[in-house]
């Protein structure tokens, strides 16, 4: 039986001596933590625990799980592929996926959202609840072949997910901030400003031209941002509030109840606005 472990990244070195100790390589690995991703999972409204992990070109190990949202339309849900490529994307994992586990077959939007990284058609995917005793690792082209993507409709020069976006945005005079809650002090509205802001600067927002990006603050003051992440298919796109969600979880944050502030930066006339929806979210 494999231990459970509750973290959300394991570093290179790690990774290498647990596998060692195992016997195993590092890709070889992965379908054994399949549990502790799918414990890590928030579906309150399926109760199907999806996990996802996946081996960055960096050497480390990220993890995802699904997260449903009780109250909110069903496309506010974050997959768990769609997690751990958020949470790869803010750790900085290097420019790849590797070698990625997953608890289930991955579904279509999955499996589309995916396309947003360059060359994962060559990432080998493990689908770890087929029938046989060791399920094989196997191309992404395999699962999705004749793929749409981001080369359909950007040049090659264009960043996708995992490589540096700059989206080159500044605040226009003084920011609003009457939503923010009143008992923050003047210095944490600063913070999660700027927070905001560079989560915005560095969304992937190639094809609407919209980028944005989300800043929370918990009751201790902590601040977690999210960047809005576009699929060339539209649908599958992650929103920002979702992405700062899974910097929260990634970063320990407990109930949803311990977030206190919340500030979103987006253009101020955008074909795509997020805003709406942003605050439906966090409401
Ligand atoms: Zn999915």
């Amino acid at each position: 039986m494999n231990e459970q472990i509750s973290t959300y990244i394991i570093s290179a070195s790690e990774a290498k001596s647990m596998a060692e100790s195992k016997g195993l390589t590092v890709p070889q690995l992965l379908p054994s933590l399949i549990k502790s991703a799918q414990h890590l999972a928030r579906p309150p409204i399926s109760d199907f625990r999806v996990g996802s992990v996946g081996l960055a070109s960096d050497g480390r190990i990220f993890f995802g799980g699904n997260v449903e949202f009780p109250g909110l339309p069903l496309h506010h849900s974050i997959h768990a592929e769609q997690f751990l490529i958020t949470n790869l994307a803010a750790h900085g994992g290097g420019s790849k996926l590797l070698y990625i586990a997953v608890s289930a077959a991955p579904c279509g939007h999955c499996r589309q959202f995916l396309q947003e990284l360059r060359g994962v058609s060559d990432t080998q995917i493990v689908i770890t609840d087929q029938p046989q005793e060791n399920p094989n690792y196997n191309p992404i082209s395999s699962i999705l072949p004749n793929p749409f993507g981001p080369l359909d409709l950007l040049d090659r020069e264009t960043p996708l997910i995992l490589e540096k976006h700059d989206n080159q945005l500044t605040f226009k005079g003084n920011l609003d901030l009457s939503n923010v809650s009143t008992e923050l002090v003047k210095r944490d509205e600063e913070e999660l400003k700027k927070a905001a802001l560079v989560a915005a600067r560095g969304s992937h927002a190639p094809y609407s031209g919209c980028p944005s990006g989300v800043a929370l603050m918990d009751c201790e003051g902590q601040v977690y941002k999210g960047s809005y992440m576009e699929s060339a298919a539209y649908n599958p796109s992650m929103m920002p509030v979702q992405a700062a969600l899974v910097a929260y979880m990634v970063a320990g944050g407990g109930g949803y109840e311990r977030i206190v502030a919340a500030v979103m930066v987006e253009k101020e006339v955008a074909m795509v606005r997020q805003e709406e929806t942003a605050s439906l979210a966090i409401a």
